[in-house]
């Protein structure tokens, strides 16, 4: 029996799809999250849905009581996530579980991202735990740049402050939730830790390229400075801490953050990285 937590989310829902493509029968996938319509969608499926809340403790136990694997897919409340994640990682071993496989952000330990030591602390607290563990150390999600795409096809302009030369490596999450049933349901995993990335990275200049070539319209790519980044993001409407999150990322993505391209996520997959210019494709 695997149990899934985060499996309301996209990549949950990827999974949870990947594992019933993989031929693991419905009756043994727990799905774990908060939202009642998306996990009555996932009880279409055929899955068994628990309701949790990563935040109380007290509703961790039941879900994965007799369950063998556990997929600890990281929360999305950046700031809580390490006591979430402790309090899954707590419940797992009081229940016996053989295994948890974690998603975490590639590079965690050097990353510069801020989004890195809540993960890392939670590879440390899993190293300690006693449990077997296999961690998926993934990295960004190519749907990530859909906004960006989004504005190339309005305005024909890609323009953040990552600049001309920074290297990005990312995949879609489909990718990733492939990967991550691979490793639920094959042998040779445990202990292991996976940096999972695109086969390669490419630039803005080369993204703005490739959007070109989707859409079949000029797509010029625009280095802005952090501060005209902020002011468009606020004049966007978007809320203060949201324009500090994402110009403290894209300071990071500058200085590398997301550069490292390894063989991991293709050789799990037995099969190439779909190329970005495929998940352009599926946009239009
Ligand atoms: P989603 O936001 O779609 O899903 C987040 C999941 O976490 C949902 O299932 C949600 O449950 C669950 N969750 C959040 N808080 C709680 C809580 N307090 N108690 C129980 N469940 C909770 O994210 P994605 O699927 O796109 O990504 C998965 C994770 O990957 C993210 O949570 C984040 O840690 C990380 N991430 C990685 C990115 C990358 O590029 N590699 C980009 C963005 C995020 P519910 O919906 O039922 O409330």
């Amino acid at each position: 029996t695997i149990a899934v937590f985060g499996a309301t989310g996209a990549l949950g829902n990827l999974t949870i799809d990947a594992l019933l493509a993989r031929g693991v029968a419905a009756a043994d996938i727990r799905a774990l999250g908060r939202n009642a319509e998306r996990l009555a969608a996932l009880a279409d499926k055929g899955v068994t849905t628990f309701t949790i809340d990563l935040d109380d403790p007290s509703t961790l136990a039941a879900p994965l009581q007799g369950a063998d694997e556990v997929l600890l897919i990281s929360g999305s409340e950046v700031g809580k996530r390490l006591p979430q994640h402790k309090a899954a990682i707590d419940a797992a071993v009081a229940a016996g579980v053989r295994r948890i496989t974690y998603t975490s952000v590639v590079a965690a330990d050097t990353n510069p991202l801020m989004l890195a030591p809540e993960h890392k602390a939670t590879e440390d607290y899993l190293a300690a735990s006693g449990l077997v563990t296999t961690i998926l150390r993934n990295g960004w999600y190519t749907e990530n740049f859909q906004s960006d795409f989004g504005a190339a096809q309005a305005t024909g302009v890609v323009a953040n402050s990552v600049g001309e030369s920074t290297l990005v490596s990312s995949a879609p999450r489909a990718d990733f939730a492939e990967a991550a049933a691979i490793v639920l349901t094959s042998d040779g995993h445990d202990g292991k830790r996976y940096e999972l990335t695109g086969d390669s990275a490419w630039t803005f200049p080369e993204f703005a390229a490739a959007v070109s070539q989707v859409l079949g319209k000029p797509v010029e790519y625009k280095t802005i400075t952090a501060d005209e980044e902020r002011a468009g993001l606020t004049a966007a409407g978007l809320p203060a801490e949201v324009v500090e999150m994402l110009a403290s990322m894209n300071a990071s993505i500058a200085e590398g953050a997301l550069s490292l391209v390894t063989g991991d996520l293709s050789t799990l997959l037995g099969r190439p990285v779909t190329p970005i210019a495929d998940t352009l494709a599926s946009w239009v």
